[in-house]
């Protein structure tokens, strides 16, 4: 080989070099501004460390089927890598079957705990008379879950209880989780590390509006607590996204509950927990059939700044007849099991816009999904 020639070839192979280690540092810089999660390698047999979270499932014994589907699938498409332990809850105690059954679809540590009465039937101060008036009259309008008592009782639990159960005080984060849901892609990062990384608070998947019904005083309730209150509404909140004319009614846009990964540490708070008391003692969890998603969703928009809340694009996820399916452009090269067009983001049952609408105008903002290079 010439001299010339090896010059060439030591000149390419020292430009190639530089560029992936300029592309690298890029790389680096960008995952630091938020655009990029962390990957995991899998293939090391390596354990990725592990944050202060766990998966959460309320759960009846008579719902195995669909909890044994759930968490084949999260296993499946995540936890195997991470082992994050499984926390289950119910009203009633585990049966020996569901326990083991449970045990057998995870290599993590799993927790079982029974849920004190106190946090979960309905309370005696509730006037009974008026409850069963509310029930009768959501049932005559065709409202799901109108007419039963144990549905109440598991939104309230979910509202106010669920993270001051004794298994839970061990972890600051939760992913909440549910019988028979899905997740449609491979997640190749952790969205706890994520949320901590980014000083998130709040994420969601899917956002709808709330049967108008089951909320009929919610929004009295909430300007009366606000009135009472003003030092837990914080400026540059996502209030927006609840109401559609500057705050004078409900638009019933909410988070869907049956996703959440969040920090327990905000429904532990001091704005939170006067919320919650204040929202119990209005009765309507009873009286009417207010729901754990506009109670959490409600609080996450008024106390958090909005930058607190995160929309988990890449996550494809199924519950009932709902479902998001990230594009390829969110999906972060993921595979994802679902197609694009099939997903609510782009219907008229999503409150997507208005959330999205809440960060228009803010130039600095990077969508994590579409980055700067939306290749990269
Ligand atoms: P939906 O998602 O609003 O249709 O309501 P689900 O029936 O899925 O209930 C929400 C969550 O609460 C699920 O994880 C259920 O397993 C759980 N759940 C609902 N009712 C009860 C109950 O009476 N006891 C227990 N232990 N869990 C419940
Ligand atoms: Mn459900």
């Amino acid at each position: 080989m010439s001299f010339k020639i090896k010059h060439y070839v030591a000149l390419s192979t020292l430009s190639m070099l530089a560029l992936f280690c300029t592309m690298v540092l890029l790389r680096g810089g960008f995952r630091q501004l938020g655009t990029t999660p962390p990957v995991v390698s899998i293939e090391s047999g390596l354990i990725p460390t592990r944050e202060n979270a766990t998966l959460v499932f309320l759960a009846r014994n008579s719902e195995l089927k669909g909890v044994l589907t759930s968490m084949q699938n999260l296993e499946n498409r995540f936890n195997h890598k991470y082992m994050y332990p499984w926390v289950f809850l119910n009203d009633e105690e585990f049966t020996n079957e569901f326990k083991g059954r449970v045990m057998l679809e995870t290599n993590a540590k799993v927790y079982f705990g029974l849920i004190p009465k106190e946090h979960w039937v309905q309370p005696a101060w509730i006037d009974e008379e008026k409850a069963e008036e509310s029930r009768r009259r959501l049932t005559e309008q065709k409202v799901i879950y109108g007419g039963s008592s144990s549905y109440r009782n598991m939104c309230r639990f979910n509202s106010g209880y669920f993270f001051q159960h004794p298994l839970l005080q061990q972890f600051k984060y939760y992913w909440r989780v549910e019988p028979n849901i899905k997740y449609f892609c491979d997640m190749n990062y952790d969205p706890f590390r994520y949320m901590i990384d980014n000083n998130h608070t709040y994420g969601f998947t899917i956002a709808l509006y709330e049967v108008p019904e089951t909320v009929t005083t919610l929004w009295e309730s909430v300007n009366e607590f606000i009135s009472q209150y003003p030092q837990y509404i914080v400026n540059d909140n996502a209030k927006e996204f609840l109401s559609s004319d500057g705050g004078n009614t409900y638009n019933m846009c909410h988070f869907w509950s049956n996703f959440e990964i969040a920090d327990m540490d905000f429904w532990r708070s001091d704005a939170y927990q006067a919320f919650f008391k204040f929202l119990d003692a209005e009765g309507g969890f009873y009286y009417e059939r207010w729901g754990d998603a506009p109670v959490h969703s409600i609080a996450a928009a008024l106390f958090l700044p909005k930058n607190r809340l995160h929309f988990f694009q890449d996550i494809g996820y199924q519950h009932a007849t709902y479902q998001h399916c990230p594009s390829s452009d969110e999906s972060m090269g993921n595979t994802c099991s679902c197609h694009r067009w099939n997903t609510i983001d782009t219907k008229k049952q999503s409150c997507l816009p208005q959330y999205k609408a809440l960060y228009m105008n803010t130039s600095i903002r990077i969508d994590r999904a579409q980055g700067l290079f939306p290749w990269w």
